[in-house]
């Protein structure tokens, strides 16, 4: 049976912050673990804020975001790798900003923006990551091309590559911000693949309520679990569903689905342990 995996890109000074005390409340309500990715340059200013929120809830995996979202690999939409050096610094500092601001390892890394291919072709930034002591990335966020939505891809690792220890764990569906047109560099009709790998999956234009994405998100679900999935998780940011959604009912009809549906909910880093453990 697939498993459900609620997981946040957290990047935004304050918002994401004032988001978060909002999704905690839902998760305890509803008991749904969840993944949050922390940049970590923000802990540098908001670690405490973040340990009080997040820190002491026993249901929350504390990822990485990287240091400070620089990409790792380069980006069709949001721009060019930096020189070696700095992202090994983005790899290390990220992961190091949450160990100290929480007191626990960090096992996982979801690289900013996420490519459509994950780190496949990369070994040099392969090495990196694993030699830094993550365990799973999260990196394949796009469909083909680098369209929307990113496709429901199973989990698999880099051992093809020279890389058996480090484990991809995708992320699916589309980035929720794009769908709210709260990221208008790129707009949602250059996103699209064609033809479209499944129709079923596009809704006709930007979503206008809660409930509207509750629905979109219900078709993944759906289509995941008739896929036998191992897991399934959206790219959710809290910052972008505060905006849009402020009493947070989205996550309240999701939740409730998964419940009703009898999908068990876990972390990014239960998942990676079941996998790599067979
Ligand atoms: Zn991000």
């Amino acid at each position: 049976m697939t498993r459900y995996i609620a997981a946040y890109d957290t990047e935004m000074l304050g918002d994401c912050l004032r988001a978060c005390r909002k999704i905690r409340a839902v998760h305890e309500r509803f008991e749904i673990p969840a993944t949050f990715f922390i940049v970590g340059a923000m802990l540098e200013k908001e670690g405490p804020a973040y340990r009080s929120v997040l820190g002491d809830c026993e249901l929350f995996e504390i990822a990485s975001h990287t240091y400070s979202h620089q990409m790792l690999r380069d980006h069709p939409f949001c721009g060019p790798a930096p020189a070696q050096a700095e992202r090994q610094r983005e790899i290390r500092l990220g992961k190091q900003r949450v160990e100290e601001t929480f007191g626990r390892p960090c096992v996982g890394l979801r690289p900013g923006c996420g490519f459509a291919n994950g780190l496949r072709g990369d070994t040099w930034l392969q090495d990196e990551i694993h030699a830094a002591g993550f365990g799973y990335v999260s990196s394949r966020l796009w469909g083909p091309e680098y369209s929307l939505p990113a496709l429901l891809e199973a989990p698999y690792s880099y051992a093809a590559e020279g890389s058996p220890e480090l484990w991809e764990m995708p992320g699916h569906g589309w980035h929720e911000n794009v769908l709210k047109a709260h990221n208008l560099t790129t707009s949602i009709q250059r996103l699209l693949a064609w033809p479209m790998p499944d129709p079923d999956l596009v809704p006709p234009g930007p979503l206008r309520s809660a409930g509207e994405e509750f629905e979109l998100n219900r078709r993944f679900i759906d289509k995941a679990v008739k896929m036998d999935l191992p897991y399934i998780s959206l790219v959710w940011h809290p910052w972008s569903l505060a905006k849009f959604d402020p009493p947070m009912r989205m996550l309240e009809l999701t939740f409730q689905y998964v419940r009703d549906r009898g999908l068990e909910p876990t972390t990014y880093q239960a998942e990676w342990e079941r996998m790599k453990n067979g």
